[in-house]
């Protein structure tokens, strides 16, 4: 729908996703601030809890925000697709950019909604198996080639996930500013793509001190390049390319986090950074402002031409319901709050 309205404009829509509570923080006594009504309500309360004295756990305040659609801790991987990204993947295939974020602090549910488990695809392996229906059903009317690229920002440098090697550098070409050397892999089918994704993030960079967890300073993009090939009546070729960029941000938790002398803090330092620059560009969107400050980040510069302009930009803002996260909920729903067209 939203296409039609606006063909040249960009387009955010912003959501929220609340994941269930999990067994640790049920078995530490956390209860939940967070309530969601009517797909798009969130209430949020602050309890003011009194460590004597669990039993006098009162309510303080709260707060009330409204999104495009909000979920549920029922909601499934396919409503969370069809409602946010299934009209952008429709965009991408007519020839449009677009990129979907999950936004949210580290534990919140960004992987999971955008990568998923072989069980539980999430949106990045959804879009894929949309994508390759859709172009099924157009089979006749021309050629459909897909290619991949998944790559990773950590600590500003960009690194290829499906080719893991050093470190690559970004270089504006004609196309816009490319990754040079990256690896593109045609895809052929959606289970290729889940094992192609799965071994990606294995390559995430992990914390030094916690191995095989990944960092949560890591943010992971998968590109997805629909090229559409055919010729009109007068035998001309029509050549049409459209880009999604699906990205799972690192946490969020950090982006302030500035006060420490040690390595991790100049890893926060530049997670700050990223994360910043995207703030800043989605506030100069949603403003409309003429001059939006991509060049700040590495983030930014690789999603240049996925962002402003004729885009479409989705972003998904992930929440815990435990009242023993709630400074971090509060933030990420206020930080989706302004996300939002005015
Ligand atoms: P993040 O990537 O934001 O750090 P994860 O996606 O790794 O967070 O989620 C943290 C934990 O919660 C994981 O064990 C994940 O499987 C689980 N989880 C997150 N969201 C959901 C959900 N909607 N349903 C079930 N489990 C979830
Ligand atoms: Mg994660």
């Amino acid at each position: 729908l939203f296409q039609k309205q606006s063909n040249q404009n960009n387009r955010i829509s912003v959501f929220v996703r609340l994941r269930p509570m999990m067994k640790r923080e049920k078995e530490a006594n956390s209860r939940s601030c967070v309530r969601i009504v009517n797909r798009r309500d969130v209430y949020l309360t602050e309890f003011s809890s009194d460590n004597h004295d669990y039993l006098r756990l009162k309510r303080l305040k709260g707060r009330h925000f409204t999104f495009d659609a909000s979920f549920p801790d029922s909601a499934s991987q396919l409503d969370v697709y069809s409602t946010t990204t299934a009209d952008l993947v429709e965009a991408v295939l007519q020839g449009r950019n677009g990129s979907v974020f999950c936004y949210g602090a580290t534990g919140a549910g960004k992987t999971y909604t955008m990568l998923g488990t072989v069980e539980n695809p999430g949106v990045m392996v959804l879009a894929i198996k949309d994508l390759f229906t859709k172009i099924r059903q157009r089979s006749l009317d021309g050629n459909h080639v897909v290619h991949l690229s998944y790559l990773e920002v950590y600590n500003e440098t960009v690194r290829d996930l499906l080719s893991p090697g050093r470190p690559l550098v970004l270089r504006e070409d004609k196309q816009g500013i490319i990754a040079a050397g990256l690896s593109q892999y045609r895809a052929y089918s959606t289970d290729e793509v889940m094992a192609l994704l799965l071994q990606g993030n294995k390559n995430r960079t992990t914390e030094p001190t916690r191995a095989n967890e990944t960092s949560s300073r890591s943010h992971a993009i998968l590109q997805v390049m629909i090229e559409y090939r055919t010729r009109d009546a007068s035998m001309n070729v029509i050549n049409r390319i459209g880009k999604l960029s699906l990205i799972d941000l690192a946490g969020s938790e950090r982006a302030l986090a500035t006060d420490q002398r040690t390595l991790r803090s100049v890893e926060g330092a530049n997670i700050n950074r990223s994360l910043l620059a995207l703030s800043s560009c989605i506030n100069a969107l949603v403003e409309g402002k003429k001059h939006i400050p991509y060049r700040n980040s590495k983030l930014t510069q690789l999603l240049k031409d996925s962002l402003g302009g004729a885009c479409n930009t989705v972003m998904i803002a992930n929440i815990s319901p435990s009242n023993l996260t709630f400074g971090e909920t509060q933030n990420t729903l206020h930080w989706a709050d302004r996300a939002k067209e005015i």
